[in-house]
């Protein structure tokens, strides 16, 4: 068994040191331990159902697998973060086996644990004690109403907010995920607001794609995405925690812009904090692993490339044409293919399948219109 140090926690997952490349080991295994879930989200990525499906990973399929995501090693090459996600990961009875033999192996775990019944103070502090570096809880509204008519699951607001509040407590972090749509942009200011009334580490806005369940509900247009986003950047310099998104990798093309207007030159923006986040995208810096072991290069873009039953999921992420293709911008197409910010920013290849059929696509939530190589 090898023993190489994690990568140090920083929020769900964690941080490259500056200058850090993908190409050989992603910085986040996202691994969805089951798709059974006692709740039925409108958005659901992963359709939950109340039973695991045929063909869900056994125990020692598990075992394998952190095995060979501890093959990832190298010199000087940490070892990827996995957040061990769902359905719900609690609806997995091997689950506290599972986070015994990664922490074993040096590999650093969050959890993102459903809102139900079996999210108690007792569970948060067996993730306390058993080294889980921190969980996700999702809020995707500032009421009752708003947040249920998401979860379809009447108390999942109140249980949330409890959850949150018991988190804290036993002393482990939180990041909490808030979806946005057509629906719920409105509602991210007052979001923001409850939020700040409790202890969290970081906030992430999900830009909704239309997959799963999702593909029920709208996303945001291009203009509206905007303006959220430039929202998120301004709330984000005074917030008690940290703001980022999800599958909006132009964020980071706003912060850019924002150093390079202040004089800074690129060598400079690519030396700043902010950099850390820069090129992380579906399949560059993040891998996901199906419950029954399928490797895609996200949970949001369902190309599988392999199956870990199979083969390694190092030689999958390392070798697969498809998610070569998804680390080389120089691939990708139309805006995205001649954009300046490629590089930091890359665009969501999630989105651009979803709309396109072509993951190598232009990301259509971004209205930017690159200023060179058209
Ligand atoms: S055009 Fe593509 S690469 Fe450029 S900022 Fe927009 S999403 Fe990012």
């Amino acid at each position: 068994m090898t023993h190489t140090a994690a990568r140090p926690a920083h929020g769900i997952g964690s941080v490259k040191p500056v200058g850090w490349a993908y190409d050989t080991a992603p910085m986040i295994v996202y691994w969805e331990l089951t798709n059974a879930c006692g709740l039925a989200c409108r958005h659901c990525r992963a359709t939950a159902m109340p039973d695991p499906a045929p063909g869900e990973l056994s125990t020692e399929q598990a075992i394998a697998l952190l095995d060979d995501i501890a093959g990832f090693a190298g010199p000087g090459e940490p070892l990827p973060h996995i957040v061990m996600t769902g359905g719900d990961p609690l609806r997995r009875p091997d689950l506290a086996r599972l986070v015994g033999e990664a922490t074993g192996r040096g590999i650093g775990v969050s959890l993102a644990p459903a809102v139900t019944g079996l999210l108690t103070r007792e569970r948060m502090e067996w993730m306390k004690s058993a080294g889980i570096q921190a969980i996700s809880l999702s809020l995707d509204g500032s009421t009752a109403g708003l947040h249920d008519g998401v979860r379809m699951v009447p108390g999942t607001f109140d249980a949330t907010l409890e959850a949150l509040d018991l988190a804290a407590e036993v002393g482990l972090p939180v990041q909490v995920n808030t979806l946005v749509t057509e629906t719920t942009a409105s509602d991210l200011p007052a979001v923001y607001e409850l939020l700040r009334g409790h202890t969290l580490m970081q906030w992430s806005l999900f830009f909704l794609i239309s997959i799963g369940r999702g593909s029920e509900l709208t996303e945001l247009s291009p203009g509206e995405a905007e303006k959220v986003l430039l929202w998120a950047q301004r709330v984000g310099r005074d917030a008690p925690f940290r703001v980022k998104t999800t599958e909006a990798m132009h964020y980071r093309r706003l912060g850019a812009a924002a150093l390079l207007r202040a004089g800074k030159t690129r060598e400079e923006v690519e030396a700043h904090p902010m950099s850390r986040a820069f090129g992380i995208r579906d399949g560059n810096g993040i891998v996901f692993v199906s419950n029954t072991g399928d490797v895609t290069p996200s949970g949001f873009l369902p190309l599988s490339v392999g199956n870990v039953k199979e083969s390694s999921i190092v030689s999958l992420y390392r070798d697969d044409p498809l998610m070569r293709s998804l680390r080389d911008p120089d691939t990708f197409l139309g805006r995205c293919g001649r954009c300046e910010y490629r590089d930091w920013c890359g665009g969501s290849r999630a989105r651009a399948y979803a709309w396109t059929g072509n993951a190598l696509e232009s990301d259509p939530l971004c209205p930017y219109q690159p200023k060179v190589g058209a």
